[in-house]
């Protein structure tokens, strides 16, 4: 059952970033990892590529306190707006590559500026979550610098 839930979720990702890539002209790759840092999602701007851990996800998506802060959002949804935060980071690379370096301190402007660009890759009915993860993830990323 549990495979099966992964599976499914697989193919969702796989399904929101061919939709995704061929609206916007992304151009970029999409690849599973198992993620040591913990990450749902991370961009690689020397691979040009999206990672993303579907056991990871699919375990934030059933942690109780999720349903809470978003009664309405479904799995699909919430990889779409995962994604597009990832593509945020995608298009800021392609802008501000200072900002990538290894030993930059700039991460919270490379998380603004992912979150700020990246919005564009979602339909306006997501916008309400998008922004309410966006606040959740700063929090997290101020205190142990993820997502
Ligand atoms: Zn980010």
């Amino acid at each position: 059952m549990r495979q099966k839930l992964l599976d499914d979720l697989r193919s969702k990702i796989k399904k929101v970033f061919k939709e995704i890539s061929k609206e916007h002209q992304i151009d970029c790759a999409l690849k599973e990892e198992i993620s040591s840092l913990g990450y749902l999602m991370s961009y690689d701007p020397n691979t040009n590529t999206i990672f993303f851990d579907p056991t990871f996800i699919s375990k934030n998506f059933s942690a109780a306190g999720f349903k809470t802060d978003f009664p309405n959002l479904s799995l699909r949804n919430f990889v779409a707006i995962l994604l597009s935060h990832e593509l945020g980071h995608y298009e800021d690379y392609k802008e501000n590559p200072h900002l990538f370096n290894a030993n930059s301190s700039e991460g919270i402007k490379r998380e603004l500026n992912a979150w700020e660009k990246g919005c564009k890759y979602l339909s306006d009915e997501l916008e309400k979550d998008y922004s309410k993860l966006k606040d959740i993830s700063l929090k997290h990323y101020q205190r142990d610098e993820k997502l």
